[in-house]
């Protein structure tokens, strides 16, 4: 078999890798990497007329992102992921389109081609061995968001193992990922999103993080929680379900129809479901307009929204309100990229308002929860594994470098972290 990586290569964003058997050819992962002026998509990938099944790890863009602009193509072929996987993915993609609309991104894609993404799915079951063609698949769990998986490949008498994005540190919401796989592993492709990097303890971020809210509401402020939709802003419901507060939690933007489709399609991963559930239909109030959103932001209250990075959704439109005041707090919860707001408060203190570069006076903390395994959880991982042959991805070259040379000296196993557009045959 030939791999060839056309994303997620010495970088984090789409995510992408061919896999060329002897007549087929099949993808793992087609995600696009956002840019300011729209998506870039993994190389080369739509040149090639025939396509025999993508399998696709979780819902997040930047694995998924590229689908619908196969469709485009008429590239047509089946598209495998779980049912938890597909009904958030049909959320994100949406949106994805509509995002990209209003600012006339010039999306790559129609409506018509998301419709069509939907015809090619085939859903599959955690756990269960299936036949695809020459392929031997099993999807296990990620741990990274609801749905995610990684995916097992046996192919050519041998055991390839996607980890996808990953996560093997327990947290509120989701089973942890367990290195298992029935039998040894020849080829490990791991994500290295924290190849060179530890992360807090998170029982401790959390409880710093209930704190912190209590301390800001006990002294009259508003605490605004920008959250990503799949999975971070489910976890903090879960968080904030622990502690009572005096004022009321309101819950909006895109988070709560993935909310709903979390609850709706569950898998047996999913923890404390029930919490989720109570906070989520009994306990948060969710503004359904901007008027409502104005009325309940000119009092105190816990914001939960969406985006996480204050890139769009209703965040903005509560900041506006208590931008000023020194009493309030936004307390940022996930990974910032570079070039956006988030980042820009995180670093500088500032936002754009309304295309105004605003200083904003309100307190400003970063909480370190992440769906992503750190570096001494990644190594634990590859250790347990314990593969022939390891292939690092998914990570800035520092991550990448820094895995490779760990695994180099403490496993003694063949180790590639290839480049774009590298090609790597077994
Ligand atoms: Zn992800």
């Amino acid at each position: 078999m030939k791999l060839v990586f056309r994303g997620a290569a010495r970088e984090v964003g789409r995510s992408c890798i061919e896999i060329q058997t002897k007549g087929d050819r099949y993808l793992l992962d087609c995600g696009v990497k956002f840019k300011e002026d729209g998506f870039a998509y993994p190389k080369g990938v739509f040149d090639v007329p025939d396509l025999d099944g993508v399998f696709l790890s979780h819902a997040h863009l930047d694995h998924s992102g590229g689908l619908p602009f196969f469709e485009h193509k008429n590239l047509r072929g089946p598209i495998f992921c779980t049912a938890q996987t597909f009904a958030l993915a049909k959320v994100l993609l949406k949106d994805s389109y509509e995002v990209a609309r209003i600012r006339r991104l010039h999306p790559a894609f129609s409506r018509v081609d998301l419709k069509e993404v939907r015809k090619d799915v085939h859903t599959v079951r955690f756990n269960e061995k299936f036949r695809h063609r020459e392929l031997e698949v099993t999807f296990f769990n990620a741990g990274h968001i609801p749905g995610s998986a990684s995916i097992l490949l046996e192919l050519e008498g041998k055991r390839l193992l996607y980890t996808g994005d990953l996560n093997v540190k327990p947290n509120m919401l989701i089973q942890e990922a367990k290195p298992s796989y029935g039998a040894p592993i020849d080829i490990l492709i791991t994500e290295a999103t924290y190849g060179y990097r530890d992360l807090p303890d998170r029982e401790e971020v959390a409880k710093r993080f209930l704190q912190r809210v209590s301390e800001v509401v006990k002294a009259g402020g508003s605490v605004l929680i920008p959250v990503f939709a799949v999975g971070r802003a489910q976890e903090v419901l879960q968080i904030l379900s622990k502690k009572k507060f005096n004022v009321p939690i309101y819950f909006d933007g895109m988070a709560k129809t993935i909310t709903r489709r979390i609850l709706a399609n569950p898998s047996q991963f999913i923890k404390n479901k029930d919490r989720l559930a109570h906070m989520f239909y009994d306990v948060v109030e969710s503004p359904r307009n901007q008027d409502e959103r104005n009325a309940v932001a000119e009092h105190q209250g816990i914001f939960v929204t969406t985006s996480g990075m204050l890139q769009g959704g209703p965040v903005l439109h509560y900041l506006k309100h208590f931008w000023h005041d020194e009493r309030s707090a936004v307390f940022l919860t996930g990974y910032q990229c570079k070039r956006t707001n988030g980042r820009e408060l995180l670093d500088n203190g500032y936002v754009y308002l309304k295309g105004w570069r605003t200083k904003v006076h309100c307190q400003v903390e970063k909480f370190d929860f992440s769906g992503h395994s750190d570096r001494k959880a990644l190594e634990g991982y590859i250790r347990a594994v314990d593969p022939k042959v390891l292939i690092i991805q998914h990570g800035d070259p520092e991550s990448v470098e820094a895995l490779a040379g760990w695994a180099r000296k403490e496993i003694g196993c063949e180790v590639y972290g290839p480049g774009l557009l590298d090609e790597l045959e077994f």
